[in-house]
């Protein structure tokens, strides 16, 4: 089994890639975002103490999140993609012991690097499909649906992330930048790390990073 890594700020096309990455190489893709917001919806123990954190742009607390991780990771055989996680250093440093305990490879971690000026404009005008299991992503001028508020893949309800506004993007980010810069330093330099600029059109990344993919196997 092996994991791979997805890093990059809110807005940099984590989650449209990650999408791309696993039908085309057959990963397993987990979104911690999308393992909490399930959490939330279900109303679980975690996710009603998600619920707020999440709204307000801010972290999830690493154990509770490297908890919900490592219970998903023992149940896998198939190789992985994360997105989203980990977004500490905390994290990155107990994904490493986890790994090495378990004899589980890391593979390549990814790191999109998108100016910022350019990700409130990504993140505000995001939509989502409301369908979980479908999970489309949609833009409103990069990659509007064809009709207005609907899913092009399953016809579900597109909808816009609570935490997907211009406030919460302030906070997010400023959580990113008080986070990332321990967490890049500490792949950074590693043989599995590679920089990739995530400015261009999601067809031009994609075709970046399956290079990459195509080059490690
Ligand atoms: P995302 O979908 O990756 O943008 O994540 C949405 C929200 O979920 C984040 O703003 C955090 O509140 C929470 N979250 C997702 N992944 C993590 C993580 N690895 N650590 C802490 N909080 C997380």
């Amino acid at each position: 089994m092996i994991v791979h890594i997805l890093l990059g700020p809110p807005g940099s096309g984590k989650g449209t890639q990650a999408k791309r990455l696993v039908d085309n190489f057959s990963l397993v893709h987990l979104s911690t975002g999308d393992i909490l917001r399930d959490a939330v919806s279900k109303g679980t123990e975690i996710g009603l103490r998600a619920k707020a954190i999440m709204a307000a742009g801010k972290l999830v607390d690493d154990d509770t999140v490297n908890g919900l991780v490592f219970a998903r990771l023992q149940d896998e055989t198939r190789n992985v993609l994360f997105d989203g996680y980990p977004r500490t250093l905390q994290q990155a440093e107990a994904l490493g012991t986890f790994l090495s305990l378990q004899g589980i490879e890391l593979g390549l971690v990814i790191d999109i690097d998108v100016p910022e000026e350019a990700l409130e404009n990504r993140v505000v005008k995001r939509r989502v499909c409301s369908n979980n299991a479908c999970g489309a992503i949609y833009h409103l001028e990069r990659k509007p649906s064809k009709i207005d508020g609907v899913c092009d893949a399953c016809g579900s309800p597109l909808k816009h992330r609570a935490d997907d506004t211009a406030e919460a993007f302030q906070s997010r980010m400023k959580e990113f930048y008080a986070t990332f810069k321990p967490l890049q330093a500490f792949y950074h330099g590693g043989p599995s790390y590679r920089l990739v600029n995530g400015s261009g059109m999601p067809d031009d990344v994609f075709a970046t990073v399956v290079k990459i993919f195509e080059e490690r196997a």
